[in-house]
């Protein structure tokens, strides 16, 4: 099957067909680095990765775009209010977004550009807007006029009264008029950029705007984020770059749905902390992912630790198929694709359809279990298996051999485990401390007894 995605902006699926052969150009909206990111913003990023992953699959080079929305009320109120300097705010938390991103497996992007680094572009980009006819100036405060842009309304029903609209405190002239830029209030302390008409900060909306064509330039293949952003920020940010350069942004809107927190499906152990960190702590980053990856990225999932421990259950079985083969001996150059390896990524093609591919590695697992109970393994199905695991690992991304052996404690976390030995022997509490944080996001858990160490693999 042809790659085929769903369109948020004609509500169809549609073949992909990129604008380049050479290269697909994917911009997904990022975080604001103000927090710990939870599950919920991971269910976005994660499924970037899928999306990036079955572009790789399907041969392409991927340049993508991740942007760091370091400038944002939310972040302002922080510093402002607590003792933390701007940097050290934002700095910190799109660090974490990082290690975080990476213990989850997902790959990096080409660039993951900040937009305080962009603001002289942004403003630009504003004048150049105001210039247009289609911004105005409502006391150094700068609004899109929604008015002056035929085309007004991609993604909904403009007329619409139920739909959440940026409030007016400001003083915009039409309800779905926005900003482009906020003039420096007090409360804004010393967080201020100087433009012509005044001192103040771009708005989200002209940030995403201008990071894109930036970066990745007027026309791009895919633009992707959670479906929250779809109304208003991306019709907005694509309402500004469409009226500016007269093109067509985006050629695909992909959207992913929520994750509901159900807090009484939410076990007491779990409580409400749905932090990424704290989730890590309990369980390993393949249980996260794989629960992440397991339903379609376009269906609403609740949260339950119910299915995260079925995720657990799911790589147990996993591993224990994969321990019957050494994954070293692929011969990469000589890979033939079986029906079942097709079927996989027909599913995958279909528009990201992970469910689908899931259960038909499982099938197969099913299938290959049998015979291996029955000693009926022959060389041409230890080949295909081993090259199915490899398939299915290059998009799930959830086999660790090192870890997968049963019993057996890796040596890399033995040494780490033996080096934080020595340091609280030394009582060098902090280098300790920094250690059993890297063993516990290697996947194991360390347990202080009277016996020494014990090291515990998380579910
Ligand atoms: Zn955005």
């Amino acid at each position: 099957m042809k790659l085929q995605f769903y369109n948020s902006v004609t509500s169809e699926k549609e073949e992909f067909h990129p604008i380049s052969n050479k290269e697909v150009l994917v911009y997904g909206c990022g975080p604001t680095v103000y927090h710990s990111p939870h599950i919920g913003n991971f269910r976005t990023f994660i499924f970037y990765d899928l999306l990036n992953r079955v572009l790789v699959q399907n041969g392409y080079t991927v340049k993508n775009v991740i942007n760091i929305t370091d400038i944002d009320d939310k972040i302002i109120d922080r510093v402002n209010n607590e003792d933390i300097g701007f940097n050290d705010l934002t700095q910190k938390y799109e660090r974490i977004f990082l290690e975080q991103s990476d213990f989850l497996s997902i790959l990096p992007s080409t660039v993951n550009p900040r937009a305080s680094e962009y603001v002289s572009e942004m403003i630009h980009f504003i004048k150049s807007l105001m210039d247009k006819g289609v911004a105005y100036n409502i006391n150094g405060n700068i609004f899109f006029d929604t008015k002056e842009y035929s085309k007004y309304g991609k993604f909904v029903n403009i007329d619409d009264d139920s739909l959440s609209r940026e409030d007016n405190e400001l003083g915009k002239k039409h309800s779905n008029d926005f900003a482009l830029w906020k003039a420096w209030k007090e409360s804004d302390g010393e967080i201020t950029w100087t433009s012509d008409w005044g001192n103040g900060r771009p708005a989200w909306h002209t940030e995403c705007a201008v990071l894109g064509t930036q970066l990745l330039g007027e026309s791009i293949d895919i633009h992707c984020g959670g479906i929250d952003l779809k109304f208003p920020h991306h019709e907005n940010e694509s309402a500004q770059v469409e009226a500016l350069l007269e093109n067509q942004f985006a050629n695909y809107w992909l959207h992913a749905e929520h994750l509901i927190f159900d807090s009484e499906k939410m076990s007491k152990s779990l409580g409400n902390t749905l932090s990424v960190s704290d989730l890590l702590k309990k369980y390993s980053p393949e249980t996260l992912r794989l629960f992440l990856l397991s339903s379609h990225y376009r269906s609403k999932v609740s949260f339950s630790d119910k299915k995260l421990d079925d995720s657990s259950k799911m790589i147990d079985k996993i591993n224990r198929f994969v321990n019957n083969f050494d994954l070293a001996t692929i011969d990469v150059q000589d890979i033939k694709y079986s029906s079942s390896h097709l079927a996989f990524l027909d599913a995958l093609n279909d528009d990201l359809n992970t469910p689908e591919a899931l259960g038909i590695f499982f099938d197969f697992i099913n299938k290959m279990n049998k015979n291996i109970n029955n000693e009926s393994m022959t060389e041409a199905l230890k080949a295909e298996s081993k090259i199915f695991i490899n398939l299915f690992n290059s998009i799930f991304s959830i086999i660790n051999p090192s870890l997968s052996k049963k019993g057996s404690i890796p040596k890399n976390i033995q040494d780490l485990a033996s080096l934080r030995e020595e340091m609280r022997n030394k009582s060098d509490w902090n280098e300790a401390d920094k250690l059993r944080r890297k063993i516990e996001n290697l996947g194991w858990l360390i347990e202080d007894t009277k016996d020494g160490q014990k090291l515990i693999q998380k579910k």
